[in-house]
This record gives structure tokens, C-alpha cells and sequence, in this order.
């Protein structure tokens, strides 16, 4: 009896648990992740934006530029490409035809000229840019097939060249290969110490974007190894991917469907009205591209930038695969 009721009273005790579990397991709604906080913005911040293109800098933080230099911060921004290899842009500048070598060059040096009337609306001097002149569609390359010195550099279809113009090197003899590139994001990271990278995130579905990650990690990975106390705050954005952000045409600018948070969850920086006009006037300084898809570029003047922290920049170069294709 005494047994019986012992048992009755632990059926009950567990029919109880059982019951609140399952309850709590009804009731339980997937939670998103808290946005993390923007970065803290200083007057011994040090930013150094990377941008594939000549634009990426401004459509992904034309924001964060101004806020940094607002706070009495430094800026930089490392133009991997000329942004040189755009068929479609060329061929709307130099109205029909096949464009030839001397054409795409030429497309590349407007890019860049705009890029620095940009960023002068933003407040930089001209010494704010940094412009590498490495390939345009090209870099995914070089992360593999065009590695080391092992073989010939990697010629653009475009340009026809196979180095960068001798101004805009920052390491002799560099040419277009992997390591090249690696060298050279050491060596201006190395010497300017930045505070805070922004770099395209792995998942940007353009391939240089792709391609920018890896180089940007496999840089600071030689910077470690000569300046091992040296520390950097690592914010990932987001350019190409599926139609985001033009499915959704609030001010504000949405979370890309389907990739999480990275390491941080999300950020999500506001701007202020006057920040979001200063954008705009910033984008309209790339005629070229305002000329080939203004749509695009409106599409990120929005009420927010979006950031997010990469779980590992731990990346050795080069890799047996293509990551970016
Ligand atoms: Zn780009």
C-alpha cells in the first residue's frame, strides 16, 4: 500500500515534469538573435573599407564613412579592381561596338576618378584611396590556378594586362597572382593599422566580392605573424546576394534572407537623414554606373547599413578549390 501510493506520487511528480516539457516545447517559438551593437566609433578609429569596385564602399557604408569621419576618425578605402571588366557599362559609354583593351582601361580610370569625387562627398581627402588595380572578374582566379610564381600571371580578357600600371603598385615586381594580392593587403594593412576592416562577406555572390574575403583573411594571417600583438574589429557587409535588398522596398534596409548573423548578430547601423542625403550624393558621383543601373545603386540608400562579424578570419591561401565560383 505504502509501495502503490510511493508510486502513484512519482508518476505523478513525472507525468507533471513530462507534461511541463512538453508545454514549454509547444509553446517555444524559434527566437532571432539580438542584433549585436555597432561598432564604438572613436577619433582613434582607423577604418579601412575593402571594396572589390570601385562603389562597393559607398552602397555598403557610405554611412559608417561619414560617422567615422564625423567622429574625427581615419578612413581608407582599398579598391582591390578598377572595376575595369563591366562589358555592359563599357559598352553603354562607348555606344555600341566591340570595346577593345585601350576601352576598358579607360573604363577603369573613370571608375577611379569618380570613386574619388565620391569619397570627397563623403569628406576624405584624395589620399583616402587606395587603388590596387588588380583584375576585374578576375580575382576568384588567382585564389587557385593563379597563385604563385609557378606560373605565368593571369592576363585580363579585358585590359589585356597582367599587372597592375606601375603607379598604383605598393609592392615591386607584384603581378597579377594570389599571393601578389595577399602581399600587397599585408603590406597597407601593415603599414596604416587599421582599427576596423570592413570586407565583403564569403557568401556575396560576386565572385571578386567572394574573393575579397579570403585575400583580406590571408592578409592579416601574414600581418599576425610580424606584429603579433596586433588586433582588428572585422565587419563582413553584404552587396550581391539573391534579389536582397530589392524584393523589399521599405526605408529600412532588411536582413538578407536565409544567412545568419555570423559571429555577432546582426548590426545594423542607423543613419540620419542627413547621412542618407550625403549617400546619395556620393552614389551620384559614379556616373558610369549610375548610367548603367541606377535601380541598384538606390536600392542601398536606406534608413540603415547591415554589418555582421565573421566567425574565423583564420584562412591560408591558396586553397585546392575554387570557394567563390
Ligand atoms: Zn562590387
Amino acid at each position: 500500500m505504502r509501495r502503490s501510493s510511493f508510486a502513484r506520487l512519482m508518476l505523478a511528480i513525472l507525468g507533471v515534469a513530462l507534461f511541463a516539457e512538453q508545454d514549454s516545447a509547444a509553446t517555444r517559438r524559434p527566437r532571432a538573435r539580438p542584433d549585436a551593437p555597432p561598432p564604438v566609433i572613436r577619433s582613434d578609429t582607423r577604418l579601412l573599407v575593402i571594396a572589390p569596385h570601385p562603389d562597393d564602399e559607398v552602397l555598403a557604408a557610405g554611412g559608417l564613412i561619414q560617422q567615422v569621419h564625423a567622429a574625427g576618425g581615419k578612413v581608407r578605402v582599398a579598391y582591390l579592381t578598377d572595376g575595369d571588366g563591366f562589358r555592359d557599362g563599357v559598352q553603354l559609354e562607348e555606344r555600341g561596338g566591340t570595346p577593345k583593351p585601350k576601352d576598358f582601361r579607360g573604363y577603369g580610370r573613370r571608375r577611379q576618378t569618380e570613386a574619388r569625387a565620391a569619397l570627397a562627398v563623403l569628406g576624405l581627402a584624395d589620399d583616402a584611396a587606395t587603388f590596387l588595380s588588380f583584375p576585374d572578374q578576375g580575382l576568384c582566379k588567382l585564389i587557385r590556378t593563379y597563385w604563385s610564381e609557378r606560373r605565368h600571371p593571369y592576363k585580363s580578357p579585358y585590359t589585356r594586362r597582367d599587372r597592375p600600371p606601375p603607379t598604383e603598385v605598393l609592392v615591386s615586381d607584384t603581378e597579377y597572382r594570389g599571393e601578389d594580392l595577399t602581399q600587397e593587403l599585408a603590406q597597407l594593412i601593415g603599414d596604416y593599422r587599421p582599427t576596423l576592416i570592413l570586407v565583403p562577406r564569403k557568401e556575396d555572390q560576386h565572385p571578386d566580392h567572394c574573393a575579397a574575403w579570403f585575400f583580406l583573411a590571408d592578409a592579416l594571417g601574414d600581418v599576425r605573424r610580424v606584429f603579433p600583438d596586433y588586433s582588428v574589429d572585422v565587419l563582413n557587409y553584404i552587396v550581391h546576394f539573391k534579389d536582397w535588398p530589392f524584393e523589399d522596398e521599405r526605408s529600412a534596409l532588411p536582413l538578407p534572407p536565409g544567412l545568419n548573423g555570423g559571429a555577432s548578430g546582426w548590426i545594423r547601423l542607423p543613419l540620419t537623414p542627413a547621412e542618407m542625403k550625403t549617400k546619395r550624393a556620393a552614389l551620384s558621383k559614379f556616373r558610369t554606373q549610375q548610367h548603367a543601373m541606377k535601380w541598384f545603386l538606390d536600392g542601398f540608400v536606406r534608413t540603415n547599413e547591415v554589418f555582421s562579424r565573421p566567425a574565423a578570419t583564420r584562412v591560408a591561401l591558396p586553397l585546392k578549390h575554387d570557394p567563390c565560383s
